[in-house]
């Protein structure tokens, strides 16, 4: 244990938390020993402001090597031709482009926060909203698919800088080559942010971004499963949309400008612990056992989804395409807020979450978001999320009997040691 008894006790009661319990957050995954062990090193220790090649503190030789070999494995991962790994989260890297590319009061146009969204994607508390004037497309009210003429209105109408396409609650695959027509018809740069579906993508199961958009952020810790950070990509480097040039006359290059977005533009010194468990978390990324996980991800989604059907659930869309789902809670009578507070008696922990036009308040909301990335890293297959549609289906259908909910959750706990986690370890 830690010399500092309090906190290594609460770093062991977290671990057993993690251990007893239902892992539904759509965002949240377990990433590997090495992952984790590499984060927690004395690459800490270091201050390599600027970039490989570019310090300005001496001694970085290794940390070069190693942020290196970070962009290196990022590229081969995604086919890219230019990777920033320095975003301390996927929110630093969308603060990066937008700062890259936009000035103050600029247009921006984004997927609506309440019908999927990110707050990095335009919200009025957001920086992202302060700043620049920021629109919404939504999706379509009949079949919850992002309402591509919406895009196109919207796009029209308010001549966005920027388009992004991307969200943090919605479970279908997205139109990039769709997108990308109208960022062309109004002169936008196109980004996606695949914060939520990376891991995915990088498998070849979901459509490719890096094709259509000019631009790709993301997180590292959700489906790709690495440390938390975020990373900004692009298929090949282009001029910057302003035109400038440089003293030579050369034109000034996009991934110049988001390399002085991300540093000095936003951030300080790098994470090189987490950008050393970035590239593990790549190279991992690349191997045939993630491939096999991600496969795997999707057909448990899937699983789960259509449990829930059979179960009288509504999922908004209908079904998912990736790790995640929403739960349209109004057919049984529950809201997000009571549902989440719910599930977590029987240690299930999920989140509340708005649903498309969602009746009720952003703190009650009326559905809940489901995602399998986590627990189909601890083994579970189509089979077990039958089973956890079941637990959820009785848990609301007996949500006033302590005894049920007490019962189910000894059986979760006991069912969650068939699949260990981080076996061996007992603490830090
Ligand atoms: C999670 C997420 C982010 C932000 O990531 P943080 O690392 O929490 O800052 C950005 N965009 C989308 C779409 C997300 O889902």
């Amino acid at each position: 244990m830690i010399k500092d008894r309090l906190v290594g006790e609460l770093l062991t009661r977290e671990l057993a938390r993690q251990r007893r319990g239902v892992e539904l957050i759509a965002s949240e995954n377990f990433a590997s020993l090495d992952v984790i062990r590499t984060m927690g090193s004395w690459l800490n220790n270091k201050y390599a402001e600027g970039y490989p090649g570019k310090r300005y503190y001496g001694g970085c030789e290794v940390i070069d090597e190693i942020e290196g070999l970070a962009i290196q494995s990022l590229c081969k991962l995604f086919g890219a031709g230019y990777a920033n790994v320095q975003p301390h989260a996927g929110a630093q890297a969308n603060m990066a482009v937008q700062l890259s590319l936009l000035k103050p009061g600029d247009a921006i146009l984004g997927l609506n926060l309440a019908h999927g969204g990110h707050l990095t994607h335009g919200s009025p508390v957001n920086f992202s909203g302060m700043y620049f004037r920021a629109h919404s497309y939504g999706v379509h009210p009949d079949t919850g698919y992002v309402n591509m003429e919406q895009v196109r209105e919207q796009a029209l109408e308010h001549r966005p800088k920027l388009i992004i396409c991307g969200a943090s609650a919605y479970s279908r695959d997205w139109d990039y080559a769709a997108f990308r027509t109208i960022a062309d018809e109004c002169g936008a740069v196109l980004m996606a942010d695949i914060a939520h579906p990376a891991g995915l993508i990088a498998a070849g199961l979901l459509s490719d971004p890096l094709k259509q958009c000019h631009v790709v952020t993301s997180t590292t810790h959700k489906t790709l499963r690495g440390p938390r950070g975020g990373i900004i990509i692009m298929g090949e480097d282009i001029p910057h949309p302003s035109g400038q040039t440089d003293k030579k006359g050369n034109p000034v290059m996009m991934g110049q400008r988001l390399n002085s977005a991300v540093f000095p533009g936003t951030q300080g010194g790098p994470l090189e612990h987490v950008i050393a468990a970035k590239a593990v978390a790549f190279r991992e990324a690349q191997t045939e056992d993630y491939r096999k996980y991600a496969a795997q991800v999707i057909r448990n989604a899937a699983a789960l989804a259509q449990a829930l059907v059979d179960r009288g659930f509504n999922i908004v869309s209908g079904g998912t395409d990736n790790h995640l789902m929403l739960v349209d809670l109004r057919s049984k009578s529950i809201t997000g807020k009571d549902a989440e507070n719910l599930l977590i008696r029987a240690d299930i922990t999920t989140n509340k979450n708005m649903i498309p036009n969602d009746p009720e308040k952003p703190m009650i909301t009326s559905g809940i978001r489901l995602g399998t990335a986590a627990l189909t890293t601890r083994g579970l297959v189509e089979g077990d999320f039958v089973r956890i549609a079941e637990w959820i289906h009785a848990l609301i259908l007996h949500r006033s009997e302590d005894a049920v909910i007490a019962s189910i959750k000894s059986e979760i706990n006991r069912y969650m040691e068939g699949f260990p986690l981080y076996p061996g370890i007992e603490g830090l």
